[in-house]
């Protein structure tokens, strides 16, 4: 069975995913973590992101890697750890512009739909439902008002330490989302036939505790 889940970005995908797969035991495929190592992958390289065939040309040499362990989740990108430098502000700033590539994507969807195949799978990003797993099994959209959403980040970055003013995480989310929405390849959209969920007002419990119904239900052939 393969879930795909999208949307834009803090909507609360991963942890929710996570939690998911825990509990259900389905492989994770957290793809936002794959653009994020290319970049980190182009920076260290120091090629201008705007060099598209420079940076296109580095998918021969990048080898991504996501381990599933029970403690989390491992990023490799050419056998190094870089789980956490990819979280960084610098890598989220520049992602979105490596991800607009359409060489870079094509190298990332392969390497996705190879990690899905026969698998028990639930895989988030922004184009999961509509190009990686169009006959994805159940869809869903994850979204929340920006506000929302930012108040979430600026928890998260809390609990790491950074101090970041609301304004400024709003700002930096929209941008994202913008670039990933207005993209001529792959755009951040709801597939057709995806269930949207807006979890303003829902809680981490109840926005896991649904999608759960919804892959239990589709299991049995409910819907
Ligand atoms: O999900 P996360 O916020 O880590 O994703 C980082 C970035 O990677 C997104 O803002 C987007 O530019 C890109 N991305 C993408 N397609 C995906 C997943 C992520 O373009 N399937």
């Amino acid at each position: 069975m393969i879930v795909a889940v999208d949307g834009p970005s803090a909507a609360g995908k991963s942890t929710t995913v996570i939690a998911l797969s825990r509990e259900l035991n389905f492989l994770y495929i957290d793809t936002g973590a794959m653009y994020r190592a290319y970049t980190l992958m182009a920076l260290r390289s120091e090629i201008p992101l705007e060099d598209e065939s420079a940076i296109s040309a580095l998918r021969d040499k990048v080898e991504i890697e996501l381990v599933n362990h029970p403690e989390g989740m491992v990023v490799l990108l050419n056998g190094e750890d870089v789980s956490k430098e990819i979280r960084m502000d610098y890598i989220s700033k520049s992602v979105s512009i490596v991800s607009s590539y359409m060489h870079v994507r094509e190298k990332m969807v392969e390497l996705q739909r190879e990690m899905g195949d026969n698998q028990a799978v639930i895989c988030e990003g922004r184009d999961i439902g509509t190009v990686v797993f169009p006959n994805a099994d159940l869809k869903i959209f994850l979204t929340a008002d920006v506000k929302e959403r930012a108040r979430r980040r600026q928890r998260d970055l809390l609990k790491l330490n950074i101090n970041k003013e609301l304004d400024e995480i709003k700002r930096d989310l929209a941008r994202r989302d913008q670039l990933d929405s207005s993209r001529k390849i792959s755009p951040l959209k709801r597939a057709e036939n995806a269930v949207l969920i807006d979890t303003t007002f829902m809680t981490f419990k109840e926005q896991v505790n649904f999608i759960k119904e919804l892959i239990l239900a589709k299991n049995e052939g409910k819907f």
